[in-house]
């Protein structure tokens, strides 16, 4: 209606918009209105502003404008034991975690842990991750409490570690948990067993068969190390990515972690499949799995998205830190400057991301109709500044100690660096006291 303005829920207004649509436009002096959870109108702050009413205006004054930043490998629950395994090959370092995760983790622990994970992350710009723990409703729990959006489901592991369920029992728990969340705004429901070498071909088949049911993501590692893959030649004659496709588990809704080491023909066999990788550096450098090639999987047409991996192997969740090893590995290993541009990094956390776990009609991008899941970052600091390439910025830059403000679902979840409604104390409290046993376990004395 003419002269009549529309109300809205919140107005962020004189930023610099970054929408990541397919553009890529940089809107200067922008606006983003926002209501009923969803993004209504981006644009010029001075036409919006004739739009809308809001209820409440978020002033994005010398601040970029973003999605949310999508981390597509995560293991929450770890947060609990940072720090503890440290200095060792990756085999060994497995068994020392399991251990741990044997004696410690429970759905309470996990909930307070993932808690900490999902605060880390919010507070890093990370609005939506892919989330392999034991104890998914637990993990659930804790995204509610904060509010995140998480995908995440039952996970496939043949030696029981924590819980004491049986295969079949996992295929029930796993039918009833994506049945119950298959239609929920936050928590998007997929399938995870671990890897090849930890659970069987049988039963990675019916995990498998289970995702295929629902239409849900298969999310698994596969060709981390060196030695992974000499196992598989070993005991299946295929490398992890051949065993996984013979086994018919490579497709368009397959996210498979780290694809370090692959063989020449898998680049092509991944990119013909549709499959996702995610790409993990901090992690594969920490623990000395390799360098995955990335440039040569995007050259192939591999879709390829950013993973923190867990607190355990990668130790911080910093999707920032992932965003500028990603390009700057690449350019090292291949001695090539153009290589992994900024925009298009910055679309690897984001657009793509979304698009690779079909989420892209719901998140990923600043566009009227999608969810809003927005970052409000601040420039101006002293390695923040001048700003000519917003990109290069956020690439090269910009750190989660710039993330102001986040934006999940429509609600504003974290604001100055603080989250809204969580009582941190509270988190504080738990986590104090689960490390505490830890450390008695283990006879560490803490800091
Ligand atoms: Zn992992």
């Amino acid at each position: 209606m003419i002269g009549q303005k529309q109300t809205v829920d919140i107005l962020i207004k004189h930023g610099t918009i970054l929408p990541m649509d397919s553009s890529l436009q940089v809107i200067h002096d922008g606006a983003v209105a926002v209501s009923a959870r969803r993004i209504l109108m981006v644009g010029e702050a001075q036409r919006i502003e004739t739009l809308v009413d809001p209820r409440e205006t978020l002033d994005a004054s010398g601040m970029l404008v973003m999605p949310g930043l999508i981390n597509t490998h995560t293991h929450s629950g770890d947060a609990l034991f940072r720090g503890l395994v440290e200095d060792l090959p990756l085999e060994s370092w497995l068994e020392k975690l399991w251990v741990v995760e044997s004696k410690f983790l429970n759905p309470d622990s996990i909930y307070w842990g993932s808690q900490l994970a999902y605060m880390e992350l919010i507070l890093s710009g990370v609005t939506t991750a892919v989330d392999m723990f034991w104890f998914p409703e637990s993990l659930v729990q804790a995204a509610k409490k904060l509010g995140m959006r998480v995908m995440t489901g039952p996970v496939f592991f043949d030696s029981s570690i924590t819980d004491s369920l049986n295969h079949q029992d996992r295929m029930v728990r796993g039918r009833e948990f994506i049945n119950e969340y298959l239609h929920n705004d936050l928590i998007i429901p997929c399938v995870q067993p671990h890897a090849v070498y930890s659970v069987s071909p049988e039963n990675l088949q019916q995990a498998g068969e289970l995702a295929h049911e629902f239409g849900v993501h298969f999310v698994t590692h596969a060709s981390e190390t060196e030695t992974e893959v000499r196992n598989s030649i070993r005991d299946f004659c295929l490398s992890p990515i051949k065993h996984l496709d013979r086994l018919g588990l490579l497709g368009e809704r397959t996210v498979l972690a780290h694809c370090v080491h692959l063989q020449d023909d898998e680049f092509e066999l991944l990119s013909k499949r549709g499959s996702v990788v995610s790409h993990c550096p901090m992690s594969n450098l920490k623990i000395a799995s390799g360098i995955a090639n990335v440039s040569l999987m995007m050259e192939s047409g591999v879709k390829v998205t950013l993973g923190t991996d867990g607190p355990v192997s990668g130790n911080d969740l910093n999707p920032w830190f992932t965003m500028r090893l990603t390009p700057v590995l690449q350019r090292a290993i291949h001695k090539n400057t153009v290589l992994l541009p900024a925009p298009l990094v910055v679309q690897m956390a984001t657009q793509k991301a979304a698009q690779a776990l079909g989420l892209d009609d719901q998140i990923g991008s600043l566009e009227p109709g999608k969810l809003a899941d927005i970052l409000l970052i601040r420039t101006g600091k002293a390695h923040s500044r001048p700003v000519y390439d917003p990109y290069a910025l956020l690439v090269y830059n910009i750190g989660r100690e710039d993330v102001d403000t986040v934006l999940i679902n429509g609600k504003i979840i974290a604001r100055q660096r603080q989250l809204m409604d969580f009582d941190v104390q509270e988190l504080n409290a738990h986590i104090n006291q689960i490390s505490q046993q830890v450390s008695q376990f283990l006879g560490i004395q803490m800091s």
